[in-house]
C-alpha cells in the first residue's frame, strides 16, 4: 500500500504550491535545442550586465577559506552598510536573499490566529511565508495595480502583526511617493510590524519615492528589506539585509540560520557595495532600456503598466499564454503572471538594448502586427 505522504505533511504546507521562478535559459535549451547564447531571458529582473569583475576575483580571494563556515554574524559586510548607508550595525540583519529575511520576519512574529496584511498582486513569498506558518493572509485589493496604502490600513485588526509592502511593487512596477507613505506610517499602530520592501529602489531615479533607511527612527516598527540580487547583480550568489531597530533585529537573529549567507555571498556583497560605478552603468543601461521596451509596445498597440523599476509589465488585452508560448518558440523567456492572477499580462525584466529590439521584433512576429515600425 502506498502512503501519501503529503497527508502527512502539516495542514499549512498542503496548502502551499511550490514557488514558480522564470524559466531557466538552460531549461529551454534542452526543450527547444536552441543553443544557449541564442536565448535570451528577461524573466527575473535580474542585471542584464556581465558579472561585476571586482565581484569575481573577491569571490576568487574568498575561495581558498571554503573550509572554513563563514562570519556568522556578518561582521564586515555589515561595517560596509552600516558606513555606506548611515546605519548603526546592531539593526541591520543578513540573509541569504531579502527572500530570507520575509521567512524571518513570518517566522518571528506570525502564526495560527495572526494575520498579515499584504496587497492583491503582491510578492507572491508574502503570502506564502504566512500561510507556512499558519498565519491568515488578509489581502486587500489592489488601486490600479498598485498598493492601496488606505485599503490596507482598514484592514489591519487586533490579529494583525506583519504588513508586507513592496516599494516599486513587483510584478507591477507600480509606486507610492514619500507623502502617502509617512501618512500610512503615521497611522499604523506601533503593535503592527511594516516590513517595507526595498528590492528595486536602486532603479527607482524619482526623488518623490521614499528611502525607507531615512524612517527607521521615525518608525520603530519598520523593518526595511533591501536585496544585492538584483541592481546589485549577485542573483545566483543571494545576500541581502534588512534595516530596522536594534530590538527587532534582535529578533530576526533568533530565527535566521546560523551561517545563512555564505562566505562567497559575503565577500561578493562587500566589493558590489564598494563599486558604485557598477549601478551607475546598471542603472543607465536600465533607464534607456526601460524607455526602448515601453515605446516599442506602445507602437504595437499594446498598454503597459507605469514602473519605476527594472521590468514593464505588459497587458495583452485577453489571454497572454499563447504569446509566452510563442516567444519562447523563438527563444525568448518572459514572465507569466497567471500565478498572480494576471493571466493577461506578462512581464519583461529590462535587458541590454540589443536583446530588448530583438524581443521587440519577435513579438511584432508572434502578435501578427507586421514590420516593427
Ligand atoms: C526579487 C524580489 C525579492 C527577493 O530578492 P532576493 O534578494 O533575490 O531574495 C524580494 N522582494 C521582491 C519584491 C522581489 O521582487
Amino acid at each position: 500500500m502506498s502512503i501519501d505522504y503529503l497527508s502527512l505533511a502539516v495542514s499549512e504546507v498542503q496548502q502551499l504550491a511550490p514557488y514558480v521562478p522564470g524559466k531557466a535559459i538552460e531549461e529551454l535549451e534542452r526543450e527547444t535545442g536552441l543553443p544557449a547564447d541564442e536565448i535570451i531571458k528577461l524573466a527575473s529582473n535580474e542585471s542584464p550586465l556581465r558579472a561585476n569583475p571586482h565581484v569575481i576575483s573577491a569571490i576568487q580571494s574568498a575561495a581558498a577559506q571554503i573550509t572554513r563556515y563563514p562570519d556568522g554574524n556578518g561582521f564586515l559586510l555589515k561595517r560596509k552598510l552600516a558606513e555606506k548607508f548611515g546605519l548603526d550595525p546592531e539593526g541591520i540583519t543578513l540573509g541569504n536573499g531579502s527572500n530570507d529575511l520575509l521567512i524571518m520576519v513570518a517566522q518571528a512574529f506570525l502564526r495560527s490566529g495572526r494575520n498579515a496584511v499584504m496587497s492583491q498582486y503582491a510578492f507572491s513569498v508574502y503570502a506564502s511565508a504566512t500561510t507556512a506558518v499558519g498565519a491568515t493572509v488578509c489581502e486587500v485589493p489592489a488601486k490600479e495595480y498598485g498598493n492601496d496604502l488606505d485599503g490596507m490600513l482598514s484592514a489591519i485588526d487586533e490579529q494583525t502583526r506583519v504588513v508586507f509592502i513592496a516599494n516599486p511593487n513587483n510584478p507591477t512596477g507600480t509606486w507610492f511617493d514619500r507623502d502617502r507613505f509617512e501618512s500610512f506610517m503615521d497611522k499604523v499602530p506601533r503593535e503592527t510590524i511594516v516590513v517595507l520592501d526595498e528590492a528595486y529602489i536602486e532603479y527607482a531615479d524619482d526623488p518623490s519615492l521614499p528611502n525607507g533607511l531615512h524612517y527607521l527612527r521615525r518608525y520603530p516598527n519598520l523593518i526595511v528589506c533591501r536585496s544585492l540580487c538584483k541592481a546589485y547583480g549577485l542573483a545566483g550568489l543571494r545576500a541581502g539585509y534588512s534595516a530596522s531597530s536594534p530590538q527587532l533585529a534582535d529578533i530576526l537573529n533568533r530565527v535566521r540560520q546560523p551561517f545563512n549567507v555564505n562566505s562567497l555571498a559575503l565577500a561578493a556583497a562587500c566589493a558590489a557595495l564598494d563599486d558604485e560605478a557598477y549601478l551607475d552603468v546598471g542603472r543607465q543601461i536600465n533607464r534607456e532600456g526601460l524607455h526602448q521596451l515601453q515605446d516599442g509596445l506602445s507602437r504595437l498597440g499594446l498598454s503597459w503598466i507605469p514602473s519605476r523599476t527594472n521590468f514593464v509589465t505588459v497587458d495583452f488585452d485577453g489571454p497572454a499564454g499563447p504569446v509566452y508560448e510563442a516567444l519562447l518558440a523563438k527563444g525568448i523567456i518572459v514572465r507569466p503572471l497567471a500565478g498572480y492572477d494576471m493571466p493577461n499580462h506578462l512581464r519583461i525584466s529590462v535587458g541590454l538594448g540589443p536583446e530588448n529590439r530583438r524581443f521587440l521584433e519577435a513579438l511584432t512576429q508572434v502578435l501578427g502586427r507586421g514590420e516593427h515600425a
